[in-house]
């Protein structure tokens, strides 16, 4: 056998929700934690589809991408191609945080909602996902036979969680015709988006070593369900006591988790292009998917765009530290750690305005007619990423979240991706999601 080099990838979760980076020697790995490796500003402007929308910096500047010792994945799979890489940050040749990196973006969001109100986020990110193989399995919505026929993957994917140091709750044959669902425990901060991108790579790798292909494309055809990323969030205090949950407030919200889910609510519309980025996701944002459809808070209803989970325990220590909202107006076409930073950035601007969170619905909201919508403050979210992106790039709040410029940036990148599947059906557009996610 030809001799190999063991290497390590340096990776950043981009503006396209792609996970892209460069290799090194492993046994360069401490100087690559400090000078990384270099980096190149347009490289923001690359798409889902590997076009290159307007880009301010054209073929200009550098920048380094930093390994973070603290954020590596290693698994082998025997004689497969095993994984490793580590997160990193996008810095200026100053060392500087570069504005577009979504890391970085994701750390002053979570610094901002500290300084508000001395929380820190703890967030568990569910994936579902689809094999591709054919014919397509039916008729095993949360069936054993659906799920013994990947008993193996899926035995072989908790081992890999777990191997990178995560926390596999549960895993399931879904609804959706060959979708299976995979749900991790909670991490702190900036390691649970660090977390969602490991269990796409891993579920990747872990399928193509099974001999499939998977998909966490946000729909595959809209026949069928969505596969969701759905964002369960929690707070405790900087010593580890939850913050989430109070006995006497509403549907066992503490004042901070009420006017964090007010604010989320409040600026979901702005938002949505950040959390459900493609063009395709609002095939998946409609009524009666369970997905989420309206800016509406409820209460374990899975219709919602912001969801108050049941708990399970009952002892009131083990309630407050389980109690949690869901986020599930989100798909895997977004970065984690952007969509997270937008989430936060939405539910820290609640806090600081002082708002609460409104009543749960309880009832199909698509039967409500436009009156009674405005009346109870409810819409319907965007239907087109189109629509959703000039929400976002018109609201000075939500921008103001942002590096200045950042706004620009980012509609030039999706208005690129929006024309190259301007002229295609939604079939067709969804063949073309479906290779890149
Ligand atoms: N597949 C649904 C979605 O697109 C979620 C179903 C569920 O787990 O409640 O979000
Ligand atoms: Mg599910």
């Amino acid at each position: 056998m030809m001799p190999k080099t063991p290497l390590i990838f340096v990776a950043t979760s981009d503006l396209a929700g792609k996970l892209r980076g460069k290799a090194f020697p492993a046994d360069q790995l401490n100087k690559r934690l400090q000078r990384g490796v270099g980096w190149t500003p347009t490289n923001v402007q690359i798409n889902c589809f590997d076009g290159i929308a307007e880009s301010p910096f054209g073929a200009l500047g550098d920048l380094l991408l930093i390994p973070d010792a603290t954020a590596e994945a290693k698994v082998e799979f025997g004689e497969h191609p095993g994984l490793h890489f580590h997160m990193g940050d996008i810095v200026t040749l100053e060392g500087e945080p570069w504005d577009f990196c979504t890391r970085g973006l994701l750390k002053v969001a979570l610094e901002r909602l500290h300084k508000a109100s001395g929380a820190r986020l703890l967030a568990a990110f569910e994936h579902e996902f689809q094999l591709k193989r054919e014919p397509p399995l039916s008729n095993e919505a949360y069936g054993h036979r659906g799920f013994s026929l990947q008993r193996d993957l899926c035995e072989t994917l908790i081992a890999a969680i777990s191997q990178v140091g995560l926390k596999p709750d549960s895993i399931m044959k879904e609804y959706g015709a060959n979708q299976y669902e995979v749900v991790i425990g909670p991490e702190l901060g900036v390691r649970a988006a660090d977390a969602a991108v490991m269990i796409r790579e891993l579920t990747y790798a872990t399928a193509h070593a099974h001999g499939e292909q998977a998909t966490f494309t946000p729909i595959r055809n809209v026949e069928g369900v969505g596969n969701g990323v759905h964002i369960h969030m929690s707070f405790v205090d900087d010593k580890g006591e939850p913050l989430t949950y109070s006995a006497d407030g509403s549907s066992g919200m503490s004042e901070l988790t009420s006017a964090f889910a007010a604010g989320v609510l409040k600026y979901l519309e702005a938002i949505l292009a950040l959390t459900a980025p493609s063009v395709i996701s609002y095939a998946r944002l409609t009524p009666h998917r369970w997905s989420a459809a309206f800016n509406n808070l409820g209460f374990r209803d899975r219709e919602a765009s912001l969801r108050i989970c049941p708990v399970t325990a009952k002892d009131p220590v083990s309630v407050a530290r389980q109690f949690n909202i869901e986020y599930r107006a989100a798909d895997a076409a977004a970065s984690p750690h952007l969509a997270l930073a937008a989430i936060v950035m939405a539910g820290t601007q609640g806090i600081e305005e002082g708002l609460s969170a409104p009543l749960p619905t309880e009832e199909d909201l698509s039967l409500l007619n436009a009156a009674e919508l405005k009346k109870r403050g409810l819409v319907r979210l965007p239907q087109t990423l189109e629509e959703s992106l000039d929400l976002f790039v018109t609201n000075p709040v939500a921008t103001s979240w942002f590096p200045d410029g950042f706004a620009e940036v980012y509609q030039a990148h999706k208005q690129f991706e929006i024309a190259k599947t301007a002229d295609l059906d939604t079939d067709a557009c969804c063949c073309l999601y479906e290779e890149t996610y």
